[in-house]
């Protein structure tokens, strides 16, 4: 993309200065990573000149012959990371990617089973302001208010009253392990599919690190930028190859017209990459950095949703330090921390405020940061969250500066795109 600066100084600077920032800041934020070069020079190739609606070996262009082998290569990958038979690594995004599962498996008023937003739901999992809540008849289950965990019980007797066609698992801010095998066993009893979105933990999942959903659902979406370390974009698995035929329906021609061939051809790229013994030993990583950023958090006095995290992401709740996310996340983005404000369960904030805060370890351990790192990540945050609880915005900004400084010796030691 520096070619660009010839013909498009102005945005080319642009670029240069987002990566300056992703370089010279921590980046927390639990659904963000940094790609590889190939990763990059992929989705920067000829490819996204070409035309393909359809499918390899079914194209309404001519001229696929080679983006059918890209296409190919991608589901080949994606079938061996997550033991799968069907694939369709086309949905442009992991909201798309939800919308053609939808609407594969059901109809505009039907009844859908999903994870409230605010007990770390996705929007797409039946949010009132998203389309899946206002084309489907949303029933919404929580998790308990002691321990934070999704109350199977509960999931059973509302699958038992409404009946849905579809119980959706999974979610953008649920730190735990979810029982993949109760949550079939609901589905089995009332007639429904089981639907996982695996957008946050597919990483994991490829890297054996965390169970596969595909052992217990009937169809899995996610996003492959994630944890997953590939483009931004897409994809829908299933072992159930009827089912297969009904996605891809509703992919194309049902909600997209051509794809994007060379964000298809990245997530190849990252497909195999993921294949690689290294990547185990990422994803073990990303999991042990997650446990010891979340002590580290805990035992300097702030609580943690759920009291810790199976995965790599986490919440934390300011509730104590009476602070909000909104606030927390200016004065860590102000010290270089990156991250976003996030409600917590029950929390008394409003959405754009929120109680609390979501830190994950995939981008940060993907430049090297193992324990010693994140354990000072850890302290670095409680440092700027006493600050701001005891001084507020203004006299918090010397003590800003100063963690601004270990941020910037911590990032020249593990530096990013060179
Ligand atoms: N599903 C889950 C669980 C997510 O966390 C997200 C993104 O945050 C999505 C779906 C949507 O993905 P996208 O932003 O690519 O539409």
């Amino acid at each position: 993309h520096f070619g660009a600066a010839n013909s498009d100084p102005q945005l080319a600077a642009i670029i240069s200065r987002e990566l300056g920032r992703q370089r010279d800041e921590i980046e927390l934020i639990a659904s963000e990573n940094l790609v590889s070069r190939a990763v990059l020079e992929a989705q920067g190739s000829v490819l996204t000149n070409k035309y393909a609606e359809g499918y390899p070996g079914r194209r309404y262009y001519g001229g696929c012959q080679f983006v059918d082998e890209a296409e190919d290569l991608a589901r080949e990958r994606a079938r061996a990371l997550f033991n799968c038979t069907y694939v369709n690594v086309q949905p442009n995004s992991g909201s798309q990617a939800n919308q053609a599962a939808f609407m594969a498996l059901m109809q505009p008023g039907d009844t859908f089973l999903g994870l409230n937003l605010a007990a770390g739901g996705h929007l797409t999992h039946g949010a009132p302001v998203n389309q899946s809540g206002k084309w489907f008849n949303v029933v919404s289950y929580g998790v308990r208010a002691d321990d934070h965990r999704i109350d199977m019980d509960e999931v059973r007797d509302l699958a038992q009253k409404h009946r849905p066609k579809i119980i959706l698992a999974g979610g953008s801010a649920y730190p735990r392990i979810i029982d993949f095998a109760a949550f079939r066993t609901i589905a089995d009893e009332v007639d429904a599919k089981l639907m996982v979105d695996m957008a946050h933990f597919a990483g994991l999942v490829a890297g054996g690190v965390h169970p596969n959903p595909l052992e217990h659902a009937h169809v899995v979406t996610t996003t492959t930028h994630k944890t997953l370390r590939g483009p931004r974009g897409g994809m829908i698995l299933s072992k159930d190859e009827d089912l297969g035929k009904k996605i891809n329906a509703s992919v194309f021609p049902g909600l997209q017209g051509g794809p994007l061939m060379h964000v298809i051809a990245a997530k190849a790229v990252a497909f195999g990459e993921a294949l690689r013994p290294e990547f185990k030993d990422y994803s073990k990583a990303v999991v042990d950095n997650a446990r010891t950023l979340a002590d580290a958090i805990r035992e300097g006095g702030l609580d943690i949703v759920s009291g810790g995290t199976d995965t790599h992401l986490m919440l934390v709740d300011l509730r104590r330090c009476a602070l909000t996310g909104k606030a927390l996340e200016a004065a860590l983005s102000r010290a270089h921390l990156t991250c976003n404000k996030n409600g917590i369960p029950f929390d008394p904030q409003p959405p754009n405020t929120t109680s609390g805060i979501r830190l994950g370890t995939p981008a940060c351990t993907t430049r090297g940061f193992g324990k010693d790192e994140f354990q000072l990540v850890g302290e670095l945050i409680l440092k700027v969250a006493k600050g701001l609880a005891r001084d507020g915005d203004d006299g918090n900004a010397p003590l800003e500066a100063e963690v601004r400084d270990t941020v910037a010796f911590l990032t020249r030691r593990f530096p990013v795109y060179e």
